[in-house]
């Protein structure tokens, strides 16, 4: 650190939002452009060189954060820019898109507000792009062994870029017709612009990594056929069955699985739509569902221009503070927090249904009920206590008439035929059965990501995506100097 009391000289200061009611009239990222350069080398000065970085422990890629602190507070930036891609492929959608587990490690966090690491991970990323810092790194040689990667999404890019740079044939199969999986069609522009996805794409095709989109393993080349092909195959195709609402009025018209919903507003901003079928205008939105995907869904309804939009959140509102007996520092812990899309609830033209921030906590949904048509016009919920059970008395209508579900994922869709057709083991949830070499029950075949591990995180797809390539560099070639996170990835999503 160039400044050992940056700590207790230099507040926190985070990446400035835009003003809300700018940012909702379009879907460009919500940070102001330019803001994090001028100030983000003193806020990489709060590291204090804590002996001990909790924050490298939390992080799922291992990043070397004390290392490119340092760095970046020194504005050495080429050097930073190495450090950070030693760990972490793509630090641009990390830097965007993470939780941040690392911040609630951070020493610091014990009784002050926690460096700004996701801020400075992004800042190192964005200035390696464009100081010519993060170029194409191609094999010095091939080793005539191929593998065929199926799904793009953060875990499939990650394994197809390691297994190519170390010299492997890659091709990636893709059923959507653009690359990214959820980072495409699920995560919406204004959490992260879609050109960043772009421009690392390109750098892999210049490596030589090999893309088949529109092709659907199991549908549109047999998945057999794709095993006898190839020397290995990485099965990395997400986890996007959708949990469903089974209460009555759920066959109404007007009510959405989120990723029904979502996608079709990423076409939009992708061109291929000129208005999404399924746009929210002028509705009362309601998302059933408390988590990310539903804030996705929030954001977008207010682009939407909704009429309304209220989130629906089975689970009571968190404090405001670490709840040290049930959360003690350094794990990451179940508080209060106000997402960008939350912010943006209060621009709607009329108030929403619940709170401010838009959310009904400790809710539960009943039923809907609808018009003659049969389309849905009202949520009738309950309060619920901490065992989930309905406090009498509670009982509340909403109007909806556009709803929107969104209560996670089970594991793998299976609609292709993938699954079955090369007899893979599931696990009692639904996700693919693998054993801790990732390696699942046929041989040649491994598993990684979302698929294997269920519904997850863009940081715990790269560093799988990282170590399964690691795993079948092994198993093609019987040693490998690719570098891989440590586990574990036996276990569900931590954060
Ligand atoms: C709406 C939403 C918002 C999210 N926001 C965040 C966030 O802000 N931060 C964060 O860290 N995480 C977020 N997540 C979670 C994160 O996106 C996932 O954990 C991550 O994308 C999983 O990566 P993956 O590569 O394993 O799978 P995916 O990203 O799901 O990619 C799988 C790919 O495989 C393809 N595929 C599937 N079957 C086949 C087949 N048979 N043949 C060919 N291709 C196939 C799919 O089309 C898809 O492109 C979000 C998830 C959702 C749904
Ligand atoms: S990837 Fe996530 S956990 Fe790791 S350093 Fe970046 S923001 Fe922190």
């Amino acid at each position: 650190m160039a400044d050992p009391k940056g700590f207790m000289t230099t507040p926190r200061q985070d990446w400035p939002r835009r003003p809300v009611e700018e940012r909702v009239r379009d879907w460009d990222e919500v940070y102001v452009p330019g803001a994090l350069l001028p100030i983000i080398s003193k806020q990489a000065d709060r590291c204090m060189d804590c002996g001990i970085p909790f924050c490298h422990d939390a992080c799922p890629l291992g990043n070397l954060i004390p290392e490119w602190n340092d760095l970046v507070s020194r504005e050495d930036w080429r050097a930073a820019a190495d450090r950070l891609h030693a760990t972490n492929n793509f630090p641009e959608f990390t830097g965007r898109l993470c939780p941040a587990p690392c911040e609630t490690g951070c020493v610091l966090a014990i009784n002050q507000p926690a460096v700004t690491i996701k801020n400075v991970e992004v800042a190192v990323a964005d200035r390696a792009w464009e100081s010519g810092f993060a170029p194409p790194r191609p094999p010095e040689r091939l080793s005539g062994r191929t593998v065929a990667v199926i799904g793009s999404g953060p875990t499939g890019l990650a394994a197809a870029q390691q297994l190519t740079r170390a010299g492997h044939t890659v091709a990636v199969y893709e059923k959507d017709d653009r690359l990214g999986g959820l980072m495409r069609y699920g995560i919406p522009g204004f959490k992260m612009e879609k050109h960043h996805l772009e421009r690392r794409i390109e750098q892999m095709r210049a490596e030589g990594t090999i893309f088949r989109t529109s092709t659907a393993v199991g549908r549109d080349v047999g998945a057999a056929e794709l095993r006898a092909r190839y020397d290995a195959v990485v099965i990395a195709t997400g986890a996007t069955a959708w949990r469903e609402l089974d209460v009555p009025g759920r066959e109404l018209a007007g009510i959405h699985q989120a990723m029904e919903y979502l996608p079709l507003a990423n076409r939009v901003c992708e061109g291929d739509l000129e208005v999404s079928p399924m746009s929210a205008a002028g509705k009362h939105v309601v998302i059933v569902g408390g988590g990310d995907t539903g804030a996705d869904c929030l954001g977008t309804a207010v682009r939407d221009e909704a009429a309304s939009v209220t989130q629906v959140d089975i689970y009571a509102q968190p404090g405001a503070e670490r709840d040290e007996d049930s959360d003690p520092w350094p794990t990451y812990p179940k508080v209060y927090r106000l997402s960008a899309a939350h912010e943006e609830a209060g621009v709607l033209r009329t108030a929403p249904a619940a709170d401010a921030d838009a959310r009904l906590f400790a809710a539960s949904t009943l039923r809907f009920t609808g018009d003659a048509d049969g389309h849905v016009r009202s949520l009738h919920l309950v309060e619920v206590d901490a065992q989930r059970r309905p406090v009498p008395g509670t009982g509340r209508t909403l109007p909806a008439d556009h709803v929107l579900l969104a209560l996670g994922f089970s594991g793998p869709d299976r609609a292709d035929g993938l699954v079955d057709q090369l007899g893979l083991g599931l696990e009692p949830r639904g996700t693919l059965t693998r054993d801790a070499g990732f390696a699942t029950n046929v041989p040649g075949v491994f598993a990684a990501g979302d698929a294997a591990r269920g519904q997850s995180l863009i940081v715990w797809a790269i560093a799988e995506g990282r170590a399964v390539a690691a795993a079948v560099d092994r198993h093609l070639t019987g040693s490998s100097r690719l570098p891989a996170p440590i586990g574990p990835y036996d276990r569900p999503m931590v954060v």
